[in-house]
């Protein structure tokens, strides 16, 4: 046994600094990179990728790993668990033929390419055959990696999150169309509270990025651990949990934007810095699923950030930055600002009460891509017809319609784990609120018993947990879609009444 573990540690130092180099091309490629060299970087990263393969569907490689997953029970906790994830992904990918691999990973950066040259010129041809040909690759993605009890869209569905399938997912949104839907139409009758000028205003960007730096700083997220730089669409990437780091996009005239993305994105980074020492290095780190880490970005950008308590921290700062431009502004404005519901085209940038509704747009698109009813010529069309079922609107373009999200551009079955996420987080919040004063501690900008709670109660356990578990762990109930529906039409009751 011994002799495999050392074995096994050799590998996964060599592996661990090939990865380290991908992390840092990648989050270069997509930050900074003049844009002449960027076919170059990708060539490199995935030249890195392919040694990474080279190893990992090596015999010699798989058989360590059979080996030491047939005598796992004498390895301790941590290794044990480090194996199993490894054994289940290389058991994975090796049902896919090597030649069909290698040309899928050179689909994908070329299709993550494509897709930010489209937004540039609104040209979709060459990012459609990118994508008619991921779309067949994870058509028969998922015919080699069916089970008997795993078939079609349900494997996409349990890549991203394990454990969860269609019917999972559609009873949580049927729920969202029969209990939320009709609110959400009534509330879009309703007029808006806030001073209109909030919609005409612009707002110096040097000075934006002094707001991200005072924010990230109440969030305790520093330059120790941390770095935020630009890109189209934000993402955050990490090494390790001293190695965190950010993006987000300043644009003059939407402010907030840039704020809440910054909240959003400081969450997923919370999570991974909170994770505790011993899981560095390990299969583990890597191993929370979407929904749980949605749940803690989706937490600090909404019911932390969006709530009454932090905009009454925020305001003064806000004055201090802009006094011409917030002159007549009120802390009510600024709240009803960054809760106004409203019909529009951006998920990113979609209210708390609109957001499942955009999720569960793609959420249709992509089992209808799935299911065999549509292809991808038909995307834009079934995109469309439910925006303008759900929220009454039709996007003029692919840029603000259907592929404004740079997820499709890699993979399908993300999309639902946003909506989960958020219902999620309100039940965290709900608990939160019985331990903690946390309006209290939002008032003045302290972050730092929040983070506390969050450390404690999920994030030091890194991926060790799956997230029904640490739901049950954490609010001592199963998992309740309700709660979510009461705190969303609470609020926005409260707000539009
Ligand atoms: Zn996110």
């Amino acid at each position: 046994m011994e002799e495999l573990l050392k074995k096994y540690k050799e590998y996964k130092e060599l592996l661990k600094k090939y990865s380290y180099c991908e992390f840092i091309l990648s989050y270069d490629a997509i930050t900074d990179c003049p844009k002449l060299d960027r076919p170059y970087s990708d060539e490199i990263q995935e030249w890195l990728y392919n040694k990474e393969l080279e190893i990992t569907l090596s015999d010699d490689y798989i058989n360590l790993i059979y080996a030491l997953n047939d005598k796992k029970d004498e390895l301790d906790e941590i290794t044990k668990l480090d194996i199993e994830i490894e054994y289940k992904e290389l058991v994975k990918i090796n049902k896919i033929p090597k030649d069909e691999l290698k040309k899928h990973i050179t689909n994908s950066y070329k299709s993550a390419y494509e897709w930010e040259e489209a937004r540039k010129t609104l040209d979709y041809s060459k990012f459609l055959v990118e994508l008619k040909e991921l779309v067949e690759f994870n058509k028969k993605y998922i015919k080699w990696e069916e089970t008997d009890t795993l078939k079609g869209y349900d494997v996409l569905l349990d890549d991203m999150e394990e454990g969860y399938n269609q019917k999972m997912y559609d009873e949580f949104f049927e729920k969202i169309e029969k209990d939320l839907l009709p609110f959400v139409k009534e509330v879009l009758t309703k007029e808006q509270k806030y001073n209109k000028k909030l919609d005409t205003l612009k707002f110096d960007i040097s000075k934006q990025k002094e707001l991200t730096k005072k924010i990230a700083s109440a969030m305790e997220y520093d330059d120790n651990v941390g770095c935020i730089r630009e890109t189209v669409h934000p993402f955050t990437n990490w090494a390790n949990n001293k190695d965190v780091r950010i993006t987000t996009r300043y644009q003059e005239d939407l402010l907030f934007s840039n704020l809440y993305s910054v909240m959003h994105e400081i969450g997923h980074a919370l999570f991974q810095l909170h994770m505790d020492d011993k899981y560095n290095d390990t299969n583990i780190f890597n191993n929370v699923t979407c929904i749980t880490h949605e749940s803690q970005s989706r937490f600090y950008e909404n019911y932390l950030g969006r709530s009454r308590a932090f905009i009454e921290y925020l305001y003064p700062i806000l004055v201090e930055l802009y006094p011409k431009e917030l002159e007549g502004i009120t802390v009510d404005d600024i709240y009803y600002y960054v809760n106004s519901v409203k019909a529009q085209f951006n998920r990113c940038e979609a209210d708390e009460l609109t957001y499942p509704l955009h999720v569960l747009i793609r959420y249709n698109v992509e089992k209808k891509l799935f299911n065999g009813e549509i292809d991808v010529d038909k995307m834009e069309e079934t995109f469309n017809y439910y925006m303008k079922e759900y929220l009454g609107i039709t996007p003029p373009n692919k840029l603000i319609g259907v592929f404004q999200d740079s997820h499709w551009s890699s993979g399908f079955g993300y999309f639902p784990t946003y909506a989960l996420g958020s219902a999620y987080g309100a039940m965290f919040y709900q608990e939160m609120k019985k331990d903690l004063d946390v309006d209290a501690d939002l008032r003045k900008g302290n972050f730092k018993n929040i983070n506390i709670w969050l450390t404690e109660k999920i994030h030091k356990f890194s991926g060790t947990k799956k997230n029904l578990e640490i739901v049950k762990d954490v609010c001592k109930i199963d998992f309740d879609p309700d709660i979510y529906i009461k705190y969303l039409k609470d609020k926005f009751t409260e707000i539009y009444k």
